[in-house]
């Protein structure tokens, strides 16, 4: 009988049969004392290119594993084209809104900062750590992109103009994202989208302002209570996933 694979780990190797894997200290690590694996012990491989593969743990030695590529265990498959730019918040709280965007879904993480985004440093290869290990719990076969934070104007200010972008906007006046959503659904527009969601201390007026000037923008609401930023941006998520993404039968 086949082995079960015993972790899923994202490489950064091709992949292809028989091919040799040479893992570097931490993944070594976590295999050999972490998961106890011993040679003979088989292990999914991702790189976000060659879909998943099964590995055979060959050797370890002091801070490397190698493996050999077995067989393919599944092609390659790809994310809905769905962006999330958000305001940075805590640490404890960032890990956690980035590994459960990459759990929904989300293809692309943009940190931008606002004017009442009190973190004033985004460690990005902590992000892309977090990205990678909820990647391989939630088997997905990609990554997502995660770019350095930019301020939110330079952000619109490059702005690919096809692309929509849902601001959560906090305010009454906006129109319930599931409206908005299930109107593009019906019109069956091809549309490519991207979610915006502000700060604990929410976006400024004058923010707010400029960002219902651009074309591409579309205000939304998330509902009566106020969320918490983690909570806006996973809910906006959710809601996406499940109207316009692939939660929906017609897209799947
Ligand atoms: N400082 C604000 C709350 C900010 S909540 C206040 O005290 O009023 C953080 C972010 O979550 C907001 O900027 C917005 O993008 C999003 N958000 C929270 N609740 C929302 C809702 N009901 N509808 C739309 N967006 C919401």
């Amino acid at each position: 009988m086949r082995q079960r694979a015993r972790a899923r780990l994202y490489v950064d190797d091709d992949l292809g049969d028989g091919l040799t894997v040479g893992l570097a200290a931490a993944q070594a690590h976590y295999l050999r004392h972490v998961m106890r694996l011993a040679p003979g012990d088989v292990v999914a491989l991702f790189n976000g290119r060659d879909g998943e593969w099964h590995a055979r743990v060959d050797g370890f030695g002091r801070g490397w594993c190698s493996l050999v590529i077995e067989r393919q265990t599944r092609e390659q498959g790809a994310e809905p084209d769905i962006w999330l730019l958000f305001a940075p918040i805590k640490r404890a709280r960032l890990d956690f809104l980035v590994q459960k965007a990459v759990e929904l879904g989300a293809s692309r993480l943009q940190p931008v900062m606002t004017r009442h985004t009190d973190v004033k440093r985004v460690n990005v290869e902590r992000l892309r750590a977090n990205a990678a290990e909820a990647a391989e719990q939630c088997e997905r076969t990609t990554l997502p992109a995660v770019d350095e934070a930019q301020p939110l104007t330079a952000v619109m200010a490059d702005w690919p103009s096809e692309r929509r972008l849902l601001l959560c906007a906090e305010a009454g006046s906006a129109q319930p994202i599931h409206d908005i959503l299930t109107a593009e659904a019906v019109s069956g527009s091809a549309a490519v989208w991207a979610i915006l969601t502000g700060p604990e201390g929410g976006f400024d007026p004058s923010e707010l302002d400029a960002l219902g000037k651009l074309p591409f923008v579309t205000p939304v609401s998330l509902g009566p209570r106020i969320l918490r930023a983690e909570t806006a941006a996973l809910s906006a998520l959710v809601c996406w996933q499940s109207v316009l993404g692939d939660w929906h039968s017609d897209r799947v």
